[in-house]
């Protein structure tokens, strides 16, 4: 039997000065000082990543950017390298989040070249996959989350090699930000899929190890409930990550 450690993961977005951020990861490290088994995780905005790193000190809190490019350097203006972010410190890299996925016109196959480029550089790879409402509403949460994770993890499938390190993230489109959860049941039923079609596409073993953590306005009145699942190892937080006073307590539940 493995062990998979929780895992709670602050997404900051677009958000926080230098300042407010030092302060905030300053808060979080001093309310998380006595507390063990969980590992913790914040993302915050690419100018804030070097401040953050030296804020963190000894702390154990990992540190990911939100996104990357899929090539190592070159003309590519406005892009920031997996290289460049790990030399900032970062360990892990959240990819294919449902706004870059919307927003900015980001698909399964470019996440997989992203993908490939952190297994690549070491970097451990944050996987958002998750349905719209639209999507729900008409019965296709599975078939869009099977055709998520074949297209966006195809470089693992054609290797046959998923590193059990790897993390992904079941992000229903419509809760994030928008206060809607995902019923603890409603998660479950996804995130036993998504371990299923892990088992059945990589070796045995992998899919006892990869940690697939629930994100969509998780806050500290839900993420008990969610963590009692069997196949949820932790959380994606974006908005509740925002303030040590809502973070915290997530992390401690
Ligand atoms: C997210 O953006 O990954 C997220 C889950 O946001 P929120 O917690 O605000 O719904």
């Amino acid at each position: 039997m493995f062990e998979r450690r929780p895992l709670i993961a602050g997404n900051w977005k677009m958000n926080l000065s230098i300042k407010d951020a030092v302060a905030l990861i300053d808060g979080i490290a001093a309310g998380i000082n006595d507390i063990e088994g969980v590992d913790v995780l914040v993302a915050p905005p690419f100018t804030t990543i070097a401040s953050i790193r030296k804020a963190i000190g000894n702390s154990k809190i990992f540190l990911a950017a939100q996104n990357m490019h899929n090539e190592m350097s070159g003309a590519f203006t406005g892009e920031v390298s997996g290289r460049m972010i790990q030399e900032a410190g970062c360990t892990h890299v959240i990819l294919g989040h449902s706004e870059r996925r919307a927003l900015f016109h980001e698909t399964s196959q470019v996440i997989d070249l992203k993908v490939k480029a952190a297994a690549v550089l070491g970097l451990i790879p944050i996987v958002c996959i998750g349905e719209t409402l639209e999507e729900r509403e008409s019965g296709k949460t599975f078939d869009v989350i099977r055709q998520q994770l074949d297209e966006s993890l195809m470089n693992f499938i054609v290797d046959q090699l998923m590193l059990p390190s790897t993390i992904l993230a079941y992000e229903p489109v419509w809760a994030i930000g928008t206060g809607k959860t995902a019923t603890p049941d409603q998660a479950q039923e996804v995130h036993g899929f998504i371990r299923n079609w892990i088992e059945k596409t990589f070796k045995t073993g992998t899919a006892n190890q990869v940690r697939i953590l629930y994100g969509g306005s998780v806050k500290a009145d839900n993420i008990a409930e969610l963590m009692a699942k069997p196949d949820i190892d932790g959380a994606l937080v974006g908005g509740a990550s925002l303030k040590a006073e809502s973070f915290v307590p997530i992390i401690r539940f």
